[in-house]
């Protein structure tokens, strides 16, 4: 990672300086609608704080953090939908991940049994 690279637009979201549809906020971790919704309810989950690329950094990093997101997407997906939900990770961009700031996808409401998309 380097000192100098632009930030994400995930981090500038996180500092207020792209809009975006906010559904929670604790002083660590930021949800918001994805603009490009794959579900009935798709929300990103991202720290605000840290600038870790993904899922395997962060859990390295700052597990308590990875702990924090996870409890942030089940406060999302029971307050946008019955509770239930996918959480996902795209982690390389071999595996589709476009934004290199860690984030979770939150896929909920009326979901198609058997598939993982
Ligand atoms: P992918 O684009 O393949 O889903 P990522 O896992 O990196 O890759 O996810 C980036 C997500 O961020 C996409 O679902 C995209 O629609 C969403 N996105 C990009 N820009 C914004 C934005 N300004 N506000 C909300 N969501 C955004």
């Amino acid at each position: 990672m380097s000192e100098t690279r632009e930030p994400t637009v995930f981090e500038r979201i996180a500092a207020g300086e792209i809009p975006a549809r906010i559904v929670a906020e604790t002083d660590r971790v930021i949800a918001f609608h994805d603009i490009a919704p794959q579900a009935p309810v798709h929300v990103v989950v991202t720290p605000r704080v840290g600038d870790h690329r993904d899922v395997v950094e962060l859990a390295a990093a700052d597990p308590a953090l990875l702990v924090e997101l996870v409890e942030v997407a089940q406060r999302v997906a029971g307050e946008l939908a019955d509770g239930d939900f996918r959480l996902v990770f795209n982690t390389g961009a071999g595996a589709g991940q476009t934004v290199f700031h860690v984030h979770a996808h939150v896929l909920a409401g009326g979901l198609e049994e058997g598939t993982l998309a």
